[in-house]
């Protein structure tokens, strides 16, 4: 089967507390137009009302507490929530939830500790002698008032802070203690990556293990998910993502499905994370992702037979999470490097029509980007795709990655959907490109046609089972039995 993931949000979806009402009503209609899961923004409150959720506050509110201006969060209350899940549920879709685990964001009280200033470029450098600061640091949640647990934060559990509240200053800034540091089992870059913003959570220490691993209990048991989506998993103690996955996994009475977030297009560092947590959980292809954008950007110039060159979906297809952009890539955002608006649906076509890697659709590619961007939705484009997806994208697969300005490939067909298969061909080229293949022998004097609707020919297979598939100058064709 040919399951299809959309990322329900982008960085811009409005503040209005209706995105999970918004939910309920499309669920089905999602469902529909050939998505099989959603995965769903951060549930947990975070720092203010119109934060997107990766500030996050208290992972015990749900948009149930008054906490941080206001009961709900960016998206809904936990009530609507639930019914939004519900509404999923109902409709046949899979609901993946967004979980935070590497840092808190604005804590409730200061306090007074002792640190030393490292460099931004490398964290391993010390740039000051031990001194005191004053950091948000202790979170007590009073508008929770100890429901679900009582469990306090203070600077003794976090290895780092980004701001001292003393001088009004920003910094990085790591908390000293017996026997503390930075975690070694982190990414590397930058020296050590454990730190990435607000207060940094630090898994050395048992009592935050427990909460955390408690946290994802009671989760689990709270929201009827069918998976986790983990945030920023290369500034995480791999060996915490490891027991954590092993213990909600256990504890759940349903199957959980994990991703993560491990936003470095290193192949290497990849398979280091994902050999220390034993290929429980799947990562996105952050390394194809950026491929589709070197594409995007240098047009004829690059050579559309290294499209996959050290991708995961390549590499280690069966823990790759395929993506063409997300809320981060978004112009603006964070790691902004959105995919030119030319090579969008052929870059559509290389995830969802192959036979590897868990393709996740943008909900800002499909529906458009709010705010000062103000990016239309590719909706079509990307709605045709699915449809092949779903009625020819199946069986074996051969490649035809012989030119640099043209690539195609076909897919075989299966009984799993009948009159399956398909050819598809990518052009990055200034002309108009084609490309022969073989599509099987059984195919002959069938005729072809291009679902995209880019290309109205109607190309009959040959004796041999062979046709020449054309394509416009950059642009993607599909074709299938008509
Ligand atoms: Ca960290």
């Amino acid at each position: 089967m040919n399951l299809t993931l959309m990322q329900y949000f982008e960085w811009h979806s409005p503040d209005d507390g209706e995105h999970w009402n918004h939910l309920s009503k499309e669920a089905g209609r999602i469902k529909e137009m050939g998505f099989d899961g959603v995965w769903l923004p951060p549930p947990t409150k975070a720092d203010h009302p119109s934060n997107p959720g990766y500030a996050v506050y208290d992972v015990y509110d749900l948009g149930e507490f008054d906490q941080k201006g206001s009961v709900r969060t960016k998206y809904g209350t936990k009530e609507q929530l639930q019914k939004a899940i519900k509404a999923c549920k109902d409709a046949g879709l899979l609901v993946y939830l967004d979980l935070v685990l590497n840092h808190k964001a604005g804590g409730d009280e200061k306090e007074t500790f002792q640190v030393i200033e490292v460099k931004e470029e490398d964290r391993d450098d010390e740039i000051s002698e031990p001194f005191d600061i004053e950091g948000y640091t202790r979170f007590t949640f009073p508008g929770r008032n100890g429901k679900y647990s009582d469990f306090k934060w203070n600077f003794n559990l976090f290895t780092g802070v980004d701001y001292d509240a003393k001088e009004d200053r920003n910094g990085i800034f790591k908390i000293m203690g017996e026997g503390k540091d930075w975690s070694d089992n982190v990414d590397g870059e930058h020296g050590n990556y454990d730190f990435l913003m607000y207060s940094d959570i630090n898994y050395a220490h048992p009592e935050v293990q427990e909460e955390i691993i408690g946290w994802g209990k009671w989760l689990t048991d709270e929201l009827d998910a069918d998976g986790y989506r983990l945030d920023a998993v290369k500034h995480i103690d791999s060996n915490f993502i490891k027991r954590f996955i092993e213990e909600i996994t256990e504890h759940a009475s349903r199957d959980i499905y994990f991703f993560g977030e491990y936003w470095n297009p290193e192949l290497e560092a990849n398979e280091d994370f994902l050999e220390d947590v034993e290929f429980d959980i799947d990562l996105f292809d952050v390394k194809l992702h950026y491929n589709f954008f070197s594409a995007g950007e240098e047009k004829e110039k690059y050579d559309l037979t290294k499209i996959f060159e050290d991708s995961l979906m390549k590499e280690n297809p069966w823990n790759a999470v395929t993506f063409v952009d997300n809320h981060d890539t978004q112009p603006g955002e964070s790691l902004e490097s959105f995919v030119a608006d030319w090579f969008k649906q052929s870059a559509y076509a290389l995830i969802l029509l192959r036979e590897d890697g868990y393709p996740c659709v943008f909900y800002g590619d499909y529906y458009g980007i709010d705010g000062e961007y103000d990016i239309d939705g590719k909706k079509e484009a990307i709605d045709v795709l699915l449809t092949a997806r779903q009625h020819l994208a199946y069986g074996d697969q051969e490649d035809y990655f012989d030119h640099r300005n043209t690539i195609g490939w076909v897919r075989f067909g299966s009984e799993e959907a009948e009159n399956s298969g398909c050819a598809v061909v990518v052009s990055n080229g200034l002309e108009e490109g084609f490309k022969k293949m073989h599509v099987g022998d059984h195919r002959s004097g069938e005729v072809w046609v291009d679902y995209t609707g880019n290309r109205d020919d109607e190309i009959t297979i040959d004796e041999e089972g062979n046709a020449e598939f054309h394509v416009n100058s950059q642009s993607v064709s599909v074709y299938g039995q008509k």
